[in-house]
């Protein structure tokens, strides 16, 4: 089956004892016993939930992996599988991950011992030479959040296998519809699923998903051990957005696509990293792993341009965190997702303070693009 078809009938397609053609929501803590040992499969809904199990399925099929895991949120997920390292572990993380991952590295396993090395991992030569004995895994996301910048992942999880490391890769960026880290050679692929997938705004969850029985049998056990689970309403909604992945993120990339030029041409704007344009560091190798270049648009405005109103002058365009919905998002990384980072890894990184996100929406194009341009000439 393509994807376009596995979106809508993959996991569990509808209810087999109604023939409801939408998965009900099991909403459920717990279930009948009929005897000492015999039950229906189910227990508790930490343990399982069929409702999300719906969601695991599904999104096991669409990342093409065995195993998939929902969470209470992307963190939530990150969590998850960095508890699969012991202290005196390290783990190699890109250089511009999203700030809540670092911060979770930073501030949290620190503390337990479990130590990170930040590295640009789209220079092979620099992550191969970072690997020591405590080094247990490589953690990447590409494109990377804020700037893009694009990691090759099918030689990154070869350099991994070599090494006998495991390859996370945080996907939420580009979903499954777009790029399949698992064929590429990756074990474990994450997802804030609050992005893309979800599509909409409104709603928080995480996924996993993983190629080894043993390792998902290993983040089953944390999973139901430490408990961030998706409930069944938010297993439901996201499966409910999941289906129309593949329209939105058409339009998304039609949409992205005419305002990069835009951006690209604009007298205002001084330099936009989108791997899309052909000038972009990573544009060959994104057009080679991925099927298209998403929808997130980095670009530093010209210093005569007051960013601070650029954003308050914003009238379609919705001036918040968070990306991947339906409404086009800006955002501040310096003072928004990226606050978390020390001011001095930020510039050396380029995630200076003239530097917007635009997360675009599947909103009419030509809108969007007046809505930028008048913004800039309202901000001198
Ligand atoms: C938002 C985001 C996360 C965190 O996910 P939450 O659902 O907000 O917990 C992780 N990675 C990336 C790339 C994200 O954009």
């Amino acid at each position: 089956m393509n994807i376009e078809s596995l979106l809508i009938h993959g996991g569990v397609d509808g209810d087999k004892t109604t023939g409801a053609v939408s998965v009900p929501i099991y909403q459920t803590s717990t279930y009948k016993q009929s005897g000492l040992g015999e039950n229906k499969g189910y227990e508790y809904s930490r343990t399982g939930n069929p409702t999300r199990e719906a969601l695991e399925k599904l999104i096991a099929e669409l990342e093409e992996g065995k195993n998939g895991l929902a969470f209470a949120s992307g963190m939530a997920a990150i969590t998850a599988v960095l508890t699969l390292f012991k202290s005196g572990d390290k783990i190699i993380i890109s250089d511009n991950v999203y700030g809540g991952t670092y911060r979770v590295l930073d501030k949290v396993f620190k503390n337990f011992d479990l130590n990170y090395e930040l590295i640009d991992t789209s220079d092979l030569e620099k992550v191969e030479s970072s690997i020591t004995k405590e080094v247990k895994a490589i953690y990447i996301e590409s494109p990377t959040n804020p700037l893009m910048d694009i990691t090759d992942i099918k030689k990154i999880s070869e350099i991994a296998k070599k090494n006998n490391l495991l390859t996370i890769v945080d996907n939420t960026f580009m979903t499954p519809y777009l790029q399949k880290p698992i064929e590429l050679g990756a074990d474990i692929v994450l997802h804030s699923a609050t992005k893309y997938l979800g599509g909409h705004s409104d709603l928080v969850a995480g996924l996993v998903v993983v190629n080894d029985e043993k390792l998902a049998e290993r983040l089953y056990f944390i999973q139901n051990s430490t408990g961030g689970v998706l409930g069944p309403f938010d297993s439901w909604l996201l499966i409910r957005g999941i289906k129309t992945l593949s329209v939105r993120m058409d339009r998304h990339l039609e949409n992205a696509a005419y305002i990069a030029q835009f951006l690209n041409e604009s007298p205002f704007v001084e330099k936009v990293y989108y791997p899309g344009l052909e000038s972009h560091k990573g544009h060959e190798i994104q057009k080679k792993q991925a099927r298209g270049y998403g929808a997130i648009i980095s670009f530093v405005l010209k210093k005569d341009i007051d960013i601070k109103k650029f954003f308050k002058n914003l009238k379609l365009i919705t001036f918040g965190e968070s990306l991947g919905g339906v409404e086009s998002l800006m955002c501040h990384p310096a003072t928004m997702t990226h606050a978390a980072i020390p001011y001095e890894i930020r510039q050396k990184v380029g995630i200076v303070d003239n530097l917007a996100r635009l997360s675009v929406g599947i909103e009419n194009k030509e809108d969007l693009v007046k809505d930028l341009k008048k913004s800039m000439e309202l901000s001198k």
